[in-house]
């Protein structure tokens, strides 16, 4: 076991803590990202979760806080596009309530603008920001919404403004797709106060058409970003830290890369997910998850429900990224728009 975790009050069968949850409050989204959710699947017939079936902000709120109690640090909120969510400040400020938890946010940006300041004063601690390319019409195809770059960029302002930076912004890359605007991007935020971080096009979920080929492994993408812009590795922040983080020679500061694909990291793997319909995946390749809203709707005291959640956790032996393979490419896996990114 990693000294980091001597204190952990629940460990799953490879000796990792629950550290953080990531909760998904919804699973729509104004985006139709290629990668995540292609308008082919979730075109206009496509059937979203019915609000009955969405977990309520008591139920999100009652949940969190046994997951503090069983060792959770850090919540994300996520989705789809967690800004979707109606009134998701008034869920920021029930979460505020828990002591002993950050309170972060994943988000495309496009309502940030809105809502930053709401969310900063409920309590949001941090946001990151999904931004694949600054070429405006490399983005809109990306989103495939026709969605332009400047609005996400007024939402990085607006949340950084509102005090909750450093804004982390995350660009998945895909060979052939946005990797030759890579460079745009890191002269765009060097020296800005926020922190961008490349993320390998990973195989979650079954419609997104991966291929192995149109990942760029960050040993390339780090080496390309290094020749334009001289580059020093850092130490992680805290043991299970997921990117690998670099900082500008030059002092202008700080860019990361998630290496989900080339470089595994399941060994430090201390997240669990939170459907917006209330299952627990150990994983984010998970082929089934728990359901804990069944548990809660069933009448559940607390104590039934942090038994349900702890046996979920104690099975945990998820490793897929280190066995990713052909025997697992076949597998039914859960979509990430629906499990939270
Ligand atoms: N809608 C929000 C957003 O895009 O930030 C939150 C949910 S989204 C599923 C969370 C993150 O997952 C985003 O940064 C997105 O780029 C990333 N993502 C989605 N599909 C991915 C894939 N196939 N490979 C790598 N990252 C992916
Ligand atoms: Fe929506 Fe985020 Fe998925 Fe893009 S990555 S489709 S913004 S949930
Ligand atoms: Fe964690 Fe599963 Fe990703 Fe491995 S593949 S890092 S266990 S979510």
């Amino acid at each position: 076991m990693h000294p980091d975790y001597d204190d952990a009050p629940l460990l799953d069968r490879l000796g990792r803590p629950v550290r953080d949850l990531r909760i998904s409050v919804t699973d729509r989204c104004n985006f139709r990202c290629r990668y995540c959710m292609p308008r082919e699947v979730f075109g206009p017939d496509f059937v979203f979760l019915p609000r009955d079936q969405v977990l309520t902000f008591e139920e999100i709120t009652r949940l969190a806080r046994i997951f503090r109690d069983l060792g959770a640090r850090k919540i994300r909120l996520t989705g789809g596009e967690p800004t979707l969510r109606a009134e998701l400040p008034k869920l920021v400020a029930m979460l505020k309530e828990i002591d002993g938890l950050e309170l972060t946010l994943t988000t495309n940006g496009t309502l940030l603008a809105h809502l930053a300041e709401r969310l900063a004063a409920a309590g949001l601690d941090r946001v990151t920001v999904s931004l694949d390319s600054l070429d405006d019409a490399v983005f809109r195809e990306m989103n495939d919404m026709d969605f332009p770059v400047a609005l996400v960029l007024e939402g990085i302002d607006a949340a950084a403004r509102a005090g909750l930076g450093p804004v982390k912004v995350n660009a998945v890359v895909r060979r052939g797709v946005n990797d030759h605007t890579v460079y745009d991007l890191a002269r765009r935020f060097r020296g800005s106060g926020h922190v961008l971080r490349f993320i390998e096009f990973m195989d979650v979920g079954t419609t997104n058409g991966w291929r192995l080929d149109e990942v760029v492994p960050t040993s390339e993408l780090a080496r390309r970003i290094h020749e334009a812009f001289p580059l020093e590795p850092l130490e992680p922040h805290y043991t299970g830290e997921v990117a690998q983080r670099y900082r500008y020679a030059d002092g202008a500061g700080e860019i990361g890369f998630i290496t989900s694909v080339t470089q595994p990291f399941c060994a430090m793997c201390t997240r669990a997910r939170l459907s917006a319909d209330g299952h627990l995946y150990t994983c984010l390749f998970a082929t089934q998850g728990t359901d804990l809203r069944g548990v809660l709707r069933s009448g559940a005291s607390d104590g039934e429900l942090r038994t349900s959640i702890a046996a979920a956790w104690r099975a945990r032996e998820d490793r897929y990224s280190e066995i990713r393979s052909e025997g697992t490419a076949s597998l039914r896996r859960i979509e990430m728009s629906y499990i939270g990114g």
